[in-house]
């Protein structure tokens, strides 16, 4: 039966969905979001009471007409908290399907108690706020308390099931319905470990089997780790974005926790919420919270393509109305639309209030906690935990390697070989000179940041400019050397990163070397230690060099030096497994200060003096991690992606210290003697064993 306080129902007919009306009188079915904004009211917090509209969050908007694109049987989606998602992912599906258009629905949840909860803690009240509290059934299951819900029988004929992980195959297989939400489903995916037939989230979307093509099944859930069945479905699904639109320069861009900027600095939480916003990751302009909004407002969103060929550009695709349809290559083929949304697509919390966030997270005792939820529910992306991780570098580790005696930008006494590292990036370089002692222990003399002066020029000029400008004018003349600061060294060997900007930093290497005569310079090619995705290749040594290059293979410890023959090259190219050489300049913290193999930092009064290093020495980590069915496996965890470039530069000018000579073990050559000579403005600090002199 009908019940009375039904709405009107409007005209517009939704041919996807008008298979599972049962009734013979024809009806008018709008679709999912007309249907929400017409008939849903929202049940809690701020806006408890208004009519849902896609107005006050539009990423709902597009999730919606997302939802209901025939492309797509199955949908999986995640976003942050107080933002929601579960209204967008679970209430509003469940009830259209319940009261528009009539039909049986399955909640599926990890156990009854999930269940139990979903449907009193947010189903109901959904139903009771809405114009449909009348079809709420009047007793029995889910008419009141009781936590052994089975089905729930609403007065409009419909009946949904709630069905859990536990209890069984046999418990699922008895019932079909045409929509099957899944909620909570990464606490579900161990379950099915013992019944190989199909895992529970399988199974229970195999209820809907019988409707075929017209079925639809999906899933929400906060984001957990990697292997999570949810993150696994988005990826492998659509992994559709959410592209916002620049006010300030009219790209689509997606910007991420690392453009979150303002807060850094603060003196305290209440300053960190004033001064924290985006910044646009294209123009790098800071928007306004009022242009957050715009830019969300004008979002689209996006399903990922896959490269047909290997290395292919991101390119964009428009519709008519001129809307970003599709990146990069071809469009995936899959019928699982995957969509996560994040903070910046959240109207309902300010980037002030993130800034603040991040503020204390900064400065948690319990750095792990406060990592998983800042990942989890505010920038919905998988938290790595820590299961004996090999590598536990902390910020307290590398303050502590400070040495009072040694200051800023200032060569030890002792130092017997230098090297400098130059991380590449669009808007900055970031530089790393490090010293080798005579005792086997190494220094960080000095570090800093080069501007690229992108803005106001093309790309490789802007680079090859900033570069030259900072190898001629900083490098060259060199740092001042402790207890005889007229004389000023430069490092031995300088190891520049070409694995962006590839052609122009060789070219620079050339030009470099040629102009002071001699062979300092050298690009270096990063590989990963595992098979990570994103990288080309894994890190191996060649036996014996490649045809057409000819000259013999210089091998270093995790990596190599080739003479790469290429007519755009011609440099001696390093080839490093880059993962191998983060770790071990993260080692070097855990050895006792001014024994070989230690590393030292300049002393400093200032308490945060080496934050912005410690930062980026543990952006990443080499990492045990849980994968179901293969357990505990070796991995590289990336934790705060785009704040590694010190760490980058610092393995960089590392490897230059090993290529230049420098050995831990076997150190106890004599420092070098200052030489007598005032007029020489610098000497290089080198080492005696490289063969590429
Ligand atoms: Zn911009």
């Amino acid at each position: 039966m009908v019940n009375a306080t039904l709405p009107q129902i409007t005209a517009i007919e939704s041919e996807d969905m008008i298979g599972f009306v049962t009734e013979s009188r024809p009806r008018e079915i709008r679709n999912m979001r007309e249907w929400a904004e017409d008939d849903v009211l929202i049940p809690d917090g701020p806006h408890k009471g208004m009519p849902f509209s896609c107005r006050n969050q539009p990423v709902h908007g597009l999730i919606l007409d997302a939802l209901i694109d025939k492309r797509f049987q199955y949908y999986a989606l995640t976003g942050p908290v107080q933002s929601g998602k579960t209204t967008i992912g679970m209430i509003i599906p469940l009830m259209y399907y319940q009261c528009e258009l009539r039909s049986n629905t399955l909640l599926g949840a990890p156990d009854d108690y999930i269940a139990a909860n979903k449907w009193k803690v947010v189903l109901k009240p959904a139903y009771e706020s809405s114009a449909y509290s009348g079809i709420l059934p009047q007793k029995g299951p889910g008419s009141k308390g009781g936590s052994q819900l089975d089905t729930i029988y609403f007065e409009n004929g419909t009946h949904m099931k709630l069905m859990t992980a536990g209890g069984g195959d046999s418990a699922r297989s008895s019932y079909t319905s045409p929509f099957v939400v899944v909620t909570e489903a990464d606490k579900m995916d161990e379950a099915g470990e013992a019944s190989r037939e199909s895992d529970p989230v399988t199974q229970m979307y195999a209820r809907s089997n019988a409707y075929d093509d017209r079925a639809k099944c999906g899933m929400e859930c906060t984001v957990s780790i990697e292997e999570g069945r949810i993150w696994q479905e988005i990826t492998n699904g659509t992994n559709s974005r959410i592209m916002k639109l620049c006010p300030r320069c009219e790209a689509y861009v997606q910007p991420g926790r690392e453009h979150l900027l303002g807060w850094q600095d603060a003196k305290n939480e209440i300053e960190a919420k004033a001064n924290a916003c985006i910044h646009c990751p294209d123009c790098g302009n800071a928007w306004t919270e009022q242009q957050r909004r715009w830019a969300v407002e004008h979002a689209v969103l996006i399903h990922e393509g896959e490269p047909d060929t290997e290395g292919v550009e991101t390119i964009w695709y428009y519709d008519d109305e001129k809307r970003v349809v599709l990146a990069t290559g071809i469009p995936k083929q899959t019928r699982t639309l995957g969509i996560r949304y994040d903070c910046v697509d959240n109207l309902f919390v300010s980037m002030g209030t993130v800034g603040a966030k991040e503020w204390n997270w900064a400065r948690a005792i319990n750095e792990d906690n406060a990592e998983k939820e800042a990942c989890q529910f505010y920038w919905v992306v998988p938290y790595s935990p820590d299961i004996e991780a090999s590598v536990p570098l902390t910020y307290q580790e590398v303050e502590r390697a400070a040495d009072r005696g040694l200051t800023k930008g200032i060569v030890p006494a002792d130092t017997t070989h230098l090297s400098i590292g130059i991380d590449i990036g669009k808007w900055n370089c970031h530089w790393w000179l490090h010293a080798g002692r005579a005792n086997g222990s190494e220094h960080l003399v000095d570090y800093g940041v080069i501007d690229v002066p992108t803005a106001h020029m093309e790309q490789s000029i802007a680079t090859l400019s900033a570069l030259s400008e900072f190898a001629e004018t900083v490098v060259d003349v060199g740092w001042p050397l402790q207890g005889n600061t007229e004389q000023m060294v430069s490092p031995g060997v300088r190891i520049v990163d070409s694995g962006y900007m590839t052609a122009i930093i060789y070219q620079f290497i050339r030009e470099q070397n040629a102009r002071i005569g001699r062979r300092a310079w050298y690009p270096y090619k990063g590989y990963s230690a595992l098979k990570r995705v994103g990288y080309d290749s894994v890190y191996w040594q060649p036996k014996a060099p490649t045809r057409g290059s000819g000259r013999p293979i210089k091998y270093g410890d995790n990596y190599h030096v080739q003479w790469h023959n290429e007519p755009m090259a011609r440099v001696w190219l390093v080839h490093v497994d880059s993962d191998a050489w983060k770790t071990d300049l993260q080692k070097r913290f855990g050895v006792a200060k001014g024994t070989p193999g230690s590393l030292t930092l300049w002393g400093s009064s200032q308490p945060n003096e080496h934050k912005s290093i410690a930062q980026s020495l543990i952006s990443e980590r080499e990492d045990v991690g849980f994968v179901p069915g293969k357990g505990n496996v070796k991995k590289w965890v990336v934790v705060h992606r785009k704040k590694n470039h010190y760490l980058d530069a610092g393995s960089m000018s590392r490897v230059g210290l090993h290529l230049g000579g420098f050995r831990i073990a076997h150190q106890g050559t004599p420092p070098p003697s200052t030489p007598n000579k005032p007029k020489q403005k610098s000497i290089d600090i080198l080492g005696g064993d490289n063969p590429y002199q």
